[in-house]
Order: structure tokens, then sequence, then C-alpha cells
């Protein structure tokens, strides 16, 4: 999707550009896949970022087009200790169910007004410095032309959101872990870990509009995909980029697994950062593995598709984050919660009337599963049968429903399906180590190489990657005069 929204930006402006891709479809963690006659997707399930000054929308207008989607409400339902807490959108109904569930009523109001008000700011800022981090002398220009009224939320990069709950009064343990768990879902980190300037859009991100794709996070791909093919561009699947060098010309050539060699003035490349080293040479691979280096912590993902018969309570969430309990782990299933995902009740296209697709994942610790050598399939079962078991007890309507189809893809399954290195997803978690201007930035030292995607500021969920797209746009946009095109 980071690359996806960089390429359409930049065939809107007359620009040739061509997508490699080395699956056989586009879309990487975001996209959809069929199996057996039902549409599975392949990573994510929530779409937000349509609301004012949101990543989603701002690509909408810019493209003059509008993706596929289907407003849900509520934005997803948290089972913990035997409570069904909803996520309701509307942010006073909302309040009012978080007392209902852990009492504290003055300190999760101010808790969850400070939050909204930072999120508000923090959307409203991100989507206008498209410059950010500053690299050049002239993008900190850009800085001074904010409204100085925002400036209150900057000294939240330096508080995590542990810090601001307990200030705030919040002392609930059970509460205190609720909110672990849902910052681990956009934020990649525990409220320790996480600055409340990041954490406040991840923890409210279910009181903005969230949607639904019909038939799968692949047709937002797709309109994307026919937008850059009617504006001339053009998308190879099942081509791999194998290598990025620079000829005497100071053009670069890029070269792949279909044995063709590409020349352009301007690469940007949405991989991982991992990923980078391995098709670069010299100085260029040394700075990647410097920032490799510098982030070398990641999740991987232990993901299943389900194909159950509809047997599920009326007006059930389609999305769930199921706590798990220390008696329910194993060796290799350690995640505290599970995150399960529906397909829509009347979306014909992913299912026929009466099935469902369940998509669920859970974070793993990539590096465990590449050396488990003959016992791989074996924990892979292990883990698959434990996550129906939680299921099964957890998830209404579950322990009725048949299972018609159930498989499960560990963090190699995803490195061979996106070749992301060592399987690692879900971008780089959020740290109190990192400050704003430490993340790798969308410009390389190497002139026309840029960078998009979930490694890269500002960092992971298919708005942070389509904004890191538009960023690029608008930075290529602002070097255009380096640039020579034949
Ligand atoms: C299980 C899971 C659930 C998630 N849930 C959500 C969610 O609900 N909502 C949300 O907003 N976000 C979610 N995310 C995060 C979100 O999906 C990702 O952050 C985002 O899609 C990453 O996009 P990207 O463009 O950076 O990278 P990717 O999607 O990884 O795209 C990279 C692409 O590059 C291709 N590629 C790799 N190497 C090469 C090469 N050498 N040559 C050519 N092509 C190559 C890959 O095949 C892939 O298509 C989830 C992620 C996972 C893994």
């Amino acid at each position: 999707m980071g690359g996806m929204s960089a390429a359409t930006m930049l065939a809107k402006d007359g620009y040739r550009v061509l997508v490699l891709e080395a699956a056989h479809a586009p879309g990487g963690c975001s996209s959809s896949y069929k199996r057996k006659g039902y549409t599975f997707e392949s990573g994510a399930t929530t779409l937000i970022g349509f609301d004012k000054h949101q990543p989603m929308r701002i690509l909408e207008k810019e493209l003059g087009i509008t993706l596929p989607k289907k407003a849900i409400e509520p934005s997803m339902t948290v089972h913990q200790n035997g409570k069904e807490i909803v996520r309701w959108q509307d942010q006073d109904k909302w309040l009012k169910e978080a007392v209902k569930h852990f009492g504290e009523e003055s300190a999760q109001t101010a808790f969850w007004k400070l939050a909204q008000k930072v999120s508000d700011v923090v959307w409203k800022v991100s989507g206008k410095n498209n410059l950010f981090p500053p690299r050049e002398v002239t993008d900190w220009f850009q800085l001074f032309k904010n409204d100085p009224r925002d400036v209150w939320v900057l000294p939240y990069a330096l508080k995590s959101v542990k810090d601001v709950a307990i200030s705030c009064g919040i002392s609930n343990p059970e509460y205190l872990r609720f909110i672990d768990e849902q910052l681990l879902i956009s934020a990649q980190s525990h409220a320790i870990d996480t600055p409340f300037l990041f954490g406040a859009p991840a923890m409210t991100y279910t009181n903005y509009t969230n949607y639904y794709v019909p038939g799968g996070l692949i047709e937002m791909i797709n309109t994307l995909k026919r937008y850059l093919v009617e504006k001339g561009g053009e998308l190879h699947t099942k081509e791999r980029v194998m290598s990025v060098d620079k000829d005497e010309s100071g053009h670069y050539l890029v070269s792949t697994s279909k044995k063709n060699m590409y020349q352009a003035p301007i690469v940007i490349s949405n991989i991982p950062i991992w990923n980078m080293p391995e098709i670069t040479t010299g100085k260029m691979s040394d700075y990647f593995t410097a920032q490799s280096d510098k982030f070398d912590e990641a999740w991987g993902a232990f993901t299943m598709g389900i194909v159950t018969d509809d047997v599920y309570p009326e007006g059930l969430s389609l999305h769930h984050q199921i706590h798990v309990s220390d008696d329910e782990k194993t060796k290799l299933f350690q995640s505290d919660s599970v995150f399960v995902s529906f397909s829509h009740s009347d979306d014909s296209v992913r299912t026929p009337k009466g099935k469902r697709v369940l998509n669920v994942s859970t974070h793993a610790v990539p590096e465990k599963w590449f050396t488990l050598n003959g016992d791989y399939e074996l924990y892979k079962h292990q883990v698959q049968e434990q996550i129906i078991q939680v299921l099964r007890k957890k998830l209404p309507g579950f322990d009725a429903a048949e299972i018609e189809i159930a498989f499960s893809s560990t963090p190699v399954t995803w490195s061979r399906w996106v070749s992301r290195e060592k399987g690692r997803v879900g971008g780089i978690p959020q740290s109190m180590n990192r400050s704003l201007l430490d993340w790798t930035p969308n410009k390389t030292p190497f002139e026309g190489l840029y960078l998009t995607g979930d490694t890269v500021f500002p960092g992971q969920g298919i708005p942070g990657v389509t904004l890191s797209g538009i960023n690029v746009y608008y930075r290529i946009l602002k070097n255009l005069k380096k640039y020579s095109f034949h």
C-alpha cells in the first residue's frame, strides 16, 4: 500500500511509473487471496484513515477516486476476563462503556478526552508536514507553517502512555492490561514503551470511522491499480527486484527476476529496510545495514484462515480482540491476545450466504519459527489447535459453528508470501528510546532513491504507509529539478 500510494500520486501528474511486485498479486500485508472458493485477507482487516485530515481521505481527494468501503459500527469488541467491552465509535458512548467495565470515571474521562485531543492534532499535523522528518534545511520552513496552538502536544512525545494514564489517576491493573493489548494492535508495543503522541492515535483508532472493504482489501488495491494503468503506469506481478545500482549517468539500474533491466532517475523502495542490504551494494548496502541494525527488533505474526457456517449472534462485531490467559499459552503461542475479524455476513464475494470467513492473527516472535527444523509442522499444528480452543471458549457463537476450513501461517510462511526479511511484519514497534527525528526518513543519502512502507516514518498500518507514499510524492516534487527524465 505504501508503494501503491506513491505510484498513483506520481502517475496522477503524468510521470511514467512502473511498479514491480514479487508476489502473484499486489497489496502485500493489505491484500486478499482465494482458497477453496473463499476470500481471505492476507494480513490487515481493519481500515481507517478517511476522516478529516487523515491519509486515505487525502489520497482519495488527490486522485479524485473513491475507494470501495463500507462503514462499520462498533469498531471492535474486546473479550477480557469474561467481560465483553464494546469499542463504540462515538466518544461519549465509548467512555460510558469503559467506565461500566473499569470504573475510575474521572480518571478515564481525563485520559480519553486527552487521548482524543492529542490524536486529532497528530492527524491534522501529520497530513500537512509531508517533509517530516526534515532532511534538507528548507524542510524546516514547512514546520514553521504549523499552527502554534498545536505545539502543546509535543511534550507527549516524551511521555509514555502508562505515565499519562497514571497521571490521569488510572490505577486498575486490569484496565492497564486492557490498554496494553489495545496498543499492541497498532503501536506494536505496550503502554510503558509507547510515547503518548503515537499511543493516542493508536488507542483511539476505534473512535474514527472504521471501514470494511467488500470483497476483501484486494479491492482497494485493485482500484488503485486500475487508476495507475489508466494514467499510463504499469504494474508487473511475479517480478522480483534483485538489485538496485547506479550507472555512470547517475540513473538507477534495477534488475529483476525476469532478467529485465530497467533504467530510471527515481527509484522508490517499498520493501522493509531489513531487505535493502541484500539488493544493494557498497555505500548503499552499508547505509541500509546500519538502519537495519538500529531497528533490529520487530514482531512476526501467526495467522489463521477459518471458514465456518454462519451461526453467530446477530449484531456481533466484525472485529474482536480476545485476551489469552497464561494457562492457554503454549511454547510458541505466548501472546496475550488474539485478533479475529469476520467477513461481513452480506459479503457474497468472500463467501456464499450462510458461511463466514474468520481471519485470526496473533503476535509471534519470528526468530523462534526459523529454527524448529523437523518440529516445525508439529508446533504449527499445536498453536493452531490452541487458538481454536481459545476461540471455542471465548468467541461468541464459535463453539456451535462447524469448521469447514482451518489453516495457519507462521512467520516462515510470511517471509515467503511478502518476502519480508525474517518474516517480520507490522513495522517497527514504538519505543520510548526513539525520538521523532530518529525514524528512518523517506529520503536516503542517495539522490533519487526514496523509501516508503511500514519501516520508515510515519510507520505501520494502512493509513501510516499510505502517508509514507504521499510524503514521498511531495519530496520528489520538491527535488524534481535534480532529475533528468527521458
Ligand atoms: C497480520 C497483520 C494484520 C494487520 N492488521 C492491520 C489492520 O487491521 N489494519 C491496518 O491498517 N494495518 C494492519 N496491519 C499492518 C499493515 O498491513 C501493514 O503495515 C501495511 O500493509 C504494510 O504495507 P507496506 O506497503 O509497508 O508493505 P507490504 O505490505 O509488506 O508490501 C511490500 C510488498 O513488496 C513486495 N516485495 C518484497 N520484496 C520484493 C522485491 N525484492 N521485489 C519486488 N517486490 C517485493 C511484497 O511482495 C509486498 O507486496 C497488519 C499487518 C499484519 C501482518
